[in-house]
């Protein structure tokens, strides 16, 4: 398999060309297409599987194709266990997210005729803050142990991708400062610790604050009994098993 294979406008296959990353990983290979035909998947992944951009990079299509409304809240939200990991992602989102023209404001003309626009990143704020560029998507990370305050100045740029960790995500939920209503893509990376965290729980309210029929893509790297509960508590039964 081969990235010219890949489902992805040439902006975004010029960065992973660029990348030297030679060829789609497997679970690339697998998960895009699945995922950008809007399946529901339960995969078995690990670091080093390429498991990121194998989430990621449908989500920004999905995101663009979707076309919502920012101000309503989120269109797409990845779920990961720890600080560190959900900082990763959102690297890993915003080397691409900048090349996405959104549905809504801007980019609405040219995400009809799905025209892609190369566009620079733009400078990052004082303290290396996600910052939105226009036309572009933009991706907010939320996650616990840090000032609420700059998180909540990043929720103001009304993101299109939220990266959190559960408890600080629900945490602005609950207090009204972001809105699950618009989600229809639910990543839950590293389930099985993020369940050895205890979050199954704040899992369970954020997924109900969503709507029942967005699309879920659920990645472990083991299969206990709890974390295969975990994956038909929140994914379609119909969803497709990689492992
Ligand atoms: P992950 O498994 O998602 O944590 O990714 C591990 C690392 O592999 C990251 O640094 C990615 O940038 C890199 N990577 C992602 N896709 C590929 C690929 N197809 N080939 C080589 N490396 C990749």
């Amino acid at each position: 398999q081969e990235f010219g294979d890949a489902p992805f406008p040439p902006a975004v296959m010029d960065v992973l060309r660029s990348a030297r990353y030679g060829a789609p990983s497997p679970i690339q290979a697998q998960a895009w297409p699945l995922a950008l035909a809007g399946r529901d998947l339960v995969a078995i992944a690990s670091t080093g599987s390429g498991k990121t951009l194998g989430f990621l990079l449908p989500a920004l299509l999905h995101i663009q194709s979707r076309g919502g409304d920012p101000a309503l809240g989120p269109t797409a939200v990845v779920l990961a266990p720890t600080r560190e990991l959900a900082r990763q992602i959102e690297v890993e989102a915003r080397r691409f997210a900048h090349l996405v023209v959104s549905g809504s404001g801007a980019g609405a003309a040219e995400q009809q005729h799905h025209h892609w626009h190369h566009r620079p990143p733009q400078p990052r704020g004082r303290r290396g803050a996600a910052q939105g560029v226009a036309g572009g998507l933009r991706t907010a990370c939320l996650y616990g142990g840090a000032m609420r305050r700059w998180q909540l100045e990043e929720l103001a740029r009304q993101p299109h991708l939220v990266i959190a960790t559960p408890g600080r995500l629900l945490d602005f939920i609950e207090a009204g400062d972001v809105r699950m209503k618009q989600v229809s893509y639910l990543v839950l990376d590293e389930a099985d610790r993020m369940l050895d965290m205890g979050f199954e729980e704040q899992i369970a309210a954020i997924a109900r604050s969503m709507p029942a029929d967005r699309q879920t893509l659920f990645f472990s790297a083991t299969w206990p009994d709890d974390v295969r509960e975990a994956a038909a508590a929140f994914a379609r039964r119909r969803a497709v098993r990689l492992f």
